[in-house]
């Protein structure tokens, strides 16, 4: 799927429509520290028995992701586009 380079949408900072520059995805980088990470730890360690793995219906593709950047705050928020596809996104040029 394609998107345009810039578009105009809601920013939650500015509480308006602004215009806001697309960019590709990038995860950020996690502590470590949350609950489910720490739970997890503790049952790996052991004392509770074996964790039997969780089998999870297989999905068909994923929804891309991409970060957008408003122009007036600078500030940069995550938006979901489009349904789920094998296909990754592309930004026009
Ligand atoms: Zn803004």
């Amino acid at each position: 799927m394609k998107i345009e380079k810039e578009i105009s949408t809601y920013c939650k900072f500015c509480n308006k429509h602004t215009k806001h520059t697309v960019k590709v995805y990038t995860k950020k980088q996690t502590s470590g520290l949350s609950l489910g990470t720490r739970r997890h730890e503790r049952a790996i360690r052991g004392y509770v028995g074996s964790i039997e793995p969780k089998i999870h219906p297989k999905k068909l593709g994923k929804r891309q992701k991409a970060m957008l950047q408003c122009v007036e705050c600078k500030k940069v928020t995550e938006r979901v586009f489009g349904k789920r596809t094998k296909k990754k996104m592309e930004i026009k040029r």
